[in-house]
């Protein structure tokens, strides 16, 4: 497998893929967020998953994050494109463009946010939170920095209600790019997993901070959306083309010298979820 897609809000299935089938897979953190979609797209395998499910039945807090990040690297997916709506909270991200952001504030309470919970410890560094061999590829596929908004902080909340006014003022303060509720934990555990991870922010409104425009509702961001939506296909189409899954990425050592537990004191767990995250495949 090439690289996996994880669908977000409005993107439940993938277009141009083809050979389809699907793969249930179950892992030590449950089930993912549905079954995986496998087919083959610009001669390349590509895995999808939604986020969400595919009728949208779980909210960003419910999402099965370890799972998810769990469950592609057991079908030996290194390189994974997460896509994400969001709010903008600049005025040049206007609704209706696509972003790749390069920073991470994760202000959610509720979610399991690592792996190494069972009696190994493991510290990874999410400094650069996102795989930048990876980010470059999607800016690049969707025509350049020209026609995509290469960086910006990306503020995660747990939603799924969207932001107060004065929530919306403060992130803008503090000098963040765009607004969503998914990013987080999802980066970090595909850091700790030894994948390379990037998102495709699809902007589709301006959150609640402009005076004088009514507040972001689930109803006005639709149409934008779709448009969104079928632009990001584009981008995933061409990226399957373009992007060769490279010799080595900085990503796929994430662990190394990350896990201080004695490995005399690891759990069979922890030592079997570190020898899948270390290797192509299970078995391999
Ligand atoms: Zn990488």
């Amino acid at each position: 497998m090439d690289i996996a897609v994880i669908g977000g809000s409005g993107l439940y299935r993938l277009g141009h893929l083809a050979e389809v089938e699907r793969i249930s897979v179950e892992t030590p953190f449950g089930a993912p967020s549905d079954e995986i979609v496998v087919g083959s797209m610009g001669g390349r395998r590509i895995a999808f998953l939604p986020r969400h499910g595919s009728r949208h039945r779980l909210a960003p807090a419910a999402v099965p994050y370890r799972a998810n990040i769990y469950a592609l690297r057991v079908l030996g997916i290194r390189q994974i494109v997460s896509v994400s709506a969001v709010g903008s909270l600049v005025e040049q991200l206007r609704p209706g463009t696509l972003a790749v952001p390069d920073q991470l504030v994760d202000l959610t309470r509720s979610r399991a946010k690592t792996f190494f919970d069972d009696g190994c410890v493991a510290h990874v560094s999410p400094a650069e939170p996102w795989c930048s061999r990876l980010r470059a590829a999607l800016v690049a596929a969707g025509g350049g920095a020209r026609a995509v908004h290469d960086g910006g902080a990306y503020c995660c909340i747990d939603g799924p209600a969207f932001s107060t006014r004065a929530e919306s003022n403060l992130y803008r303060r503090w000098q963040l790019s765009m607004i969503g509720m998914t990013a987080a934990p999802e980066a970090v555990l595909a850091r700790e997993a030894n994948a390379c991870l990037a998102v495709l922010a699809l902007i589709t409104d301006y959150d609640c901070w402009r005076v004088g425009e009514a507040p972001v509702s689930a109803d006005a961001v639709a149409e934008v959306m779709r448009r969104n939506v079928d632009a990001a296909q584009g981008v995933i189409a061409k990226l399957a083309v373009d992007c060769d899954e490279p010799a080595d990425c900085t990503c796929w050592h994430a662990l190394d010298g990350a896990v201080l537990t004695d490995s005399s004191a690891l759990p069979a767990s922890a030592r079997e979820r570190i020898e899948l995250f270390r290797t192509r495949r299970v078995g391999s």
